[in-house]
């Protein structure tokens, strides 16, 4: 397949960097995806100055300006999603189907920020003071850095750019380093939509240079960041020192409970969609399957034959249901966790081996442990496909398991019972719940995020994203 050339968008054009990188292809190591433009510091702040430079004229553009822009380029994601979904899947290792529904879903959050720039309203109250009258409005923050992970390289920046634009902030956008071709062609499609030169800049490069250029800046008003724990951490440090606002998203070990009334073979789907599809690196998959007794043993073997089946191999070859994992950091890590999990005695069932296959790959089958809550293949997250079973004894025990843990985005319950489910879903410390669905799997208008060390700030997508990305006003008139 033909490698893409992918320059830098600054100002309004397209910008060699001060060097090259590229990307490979996870399930073909001698498919060489992209050749991109790598920028230093100095290229970054000239990307930052452009944007503040742009940043009053957008904010003062009309909603039907900014309807059409975040309309056309929803619109082009969604024409294009078969051709889009296959660069995704080459260049970041989901399959074919997922990436493709990755770039509707990317397509969709921006037609669905068309709208909220149309819908924009404030509030007027009478004022407790005779003769005044109050309004409520929402401005813009500013310029917006936007500093995204890997695995989901549409749809992730999508859901931060098209509200960072629906009410009119300039943005300065860094991609993760394993998916620039998907960054770039995000970019070229919105440097046709019209924007004014400086409203949209994209910097490929590295975190060290071009994210802590953006995290830095005192012409960045703000920054959202989804990514690790410990890159978020810095972030949050650094914003701190500066005052400026910030939003993170970060890790998750999601909990899966199957109580015991659970209908077993969707708790088994439920399963195997949440802990392994898109290779286990989801921040919302589930990697702490938490089993009742009372159906622990049939659901761990229909699980382990189950999970033995799943198909691993190219992303792009239309019967596999696991791609490869996304670079050989990630598949080392992964292997480590089995390492550890075996010392610490937890019991190996199946998958965890590297394998070979037509072309040269990370591929790796999915593993599978029955552990306790204590191992640390149970406590850290590990991002890749690799879960574990942990048996319970009731409901009670099985929600304390559940929030047994420093993250809280996300968590599921498999079960028949009313009584469990809406006592699950009022009492697990996270910002989703899910029942009798994957973890994994969320809908692009409504609220994402979590709580404890999952998430820092506001929640992204759907109505709420307004808070993030707009600062409210109070203006008093004495009528
Ligand atoms: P990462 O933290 O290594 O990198 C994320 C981004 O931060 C990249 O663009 C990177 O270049 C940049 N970065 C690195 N160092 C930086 C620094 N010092 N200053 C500024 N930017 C810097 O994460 P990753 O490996 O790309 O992604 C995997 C992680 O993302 C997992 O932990 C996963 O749970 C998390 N994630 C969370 C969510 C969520 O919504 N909660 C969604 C997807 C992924």
């Amino acid at each position: 397949m033909a490698t893409l050339t992918c320059k830098n968008y600054f100002n309004g054009r397209w910008e060699t960097g001060v060097t090259t990188g590229i990307s490979t292809n996870p399930s073909d190591l001698d498919d060489v995806v992209a050749e991109y433009a790598r920028a230093d510091k100095n290229q970054t702040d000239n990307a930052i100055r452009a944007a503040a430079d742009a940043s009053s004229t957008w904010a003062q553009s009309t909603p039907q300006r900014r309807f059409d822009a975040l309309d056309q380029i929803g619109s082009e994601l969604i024409a294009r999603k078969d051709e889009l979904g296959e660069l995704l899947a080459r260049e970041e290792g989901k399959t074919l189907a997922e990436a493709v529904g990755e770039t509707v879903r990317a397509g969709n959050i921006f037609k669905f920020f068309a709208g909220e720039a149309l819908r924009q309203g404030g509030e007027r109250l009478a004022s407790v003071r005779a003769g005044v009258d109050v309004e409520i409005t929402r401005e813009p923050v500013g310029v917006v850095g936007i500093i995204a992970p890997w695995n989901f390289p549409l749809a992730i920046p999508a859901w931060k750019i098209a509200p960072a634009l629906a009410f009119g902030n300039s943005v300065v956008f860094k991609p993760a380093e394993l998916v620039p071709a998907c960054g770039w062609a995000l970019a070229e499609i919105i440097s046709r939509a019209t924007l004014p030169a400086g409203v949209f800049n994209l910097v490929m490069g590295s975190g060290r240079q071009v994210g802590q250029a953006l995290v830095d800046s005192p012409l960045v008003n703000a920054i959202s960041f989804t990514g690790s724990v410990g890159t978020g951490r810095q972030i949050l440090k650094a914003t701190a020192e500066r005052g400026a606002k910030v939003q993170l998203e970060m890790g998750g070990k999601n909990p899966l409970v199957v109580l015991a009334d659970a209908d077993l073979e969707l708790a088994v789907e439920c399963t195997l969609n949440g802990a392994f599809y898109s290779t286990g690196q989801r921040c919302t998959a589930s990697s702490r399957i938490i089993v009742d007794a009372g159906i622990h043993d049939r659901f761990v073997a229909r699980l382990r034959e189950r999970t033995a089946a799943l198909k691993v191999g190219h992303a792009l070859q239309r019967d596999t249901q696991i791609g490869p994992v996304v670079d050989d950091h990630q598949l080392q890590q992964n292997l480590s966790y089995l390492e550890i999990a075996r010392d610490e005695g937890a019991e190996h069932l199946v998958g965890g081996d590297t394998l070979q296959r037509q072309t040269r790959g990370h591929f790796m089958s999915p593993a599978l442990f029955l552990a306790q809550s204590h191992h640390r293949v149970a406590r850290e997250e590990i991002f890749g496909p690799v879960a574990c079973v942990i048996r319970a004894d009731g409901y009670e025990h099985a929600l304390s398991l559940a929030n047994d843990t420093p993250f809280g985005l996300c968590a599921g319950i498999c079960t028949t019972s009313l009584k469990y489910a809406t006592h699950f879903k009022r009492n697990a410390q996270v910002g989703m719940t899910m029942v009798n669905l994957p973890t994994a799997g969320v809908d692009h208008h409504v609220p994402f995020g979590g709580r404890k060390e999952s998430s820092h700030g506001s929640r992204e997508q759907g109505r709420y994203a307004a808070e993030f990305y707009t600062t409210v006003k109070t203006a008093y008139t004495l009528a």
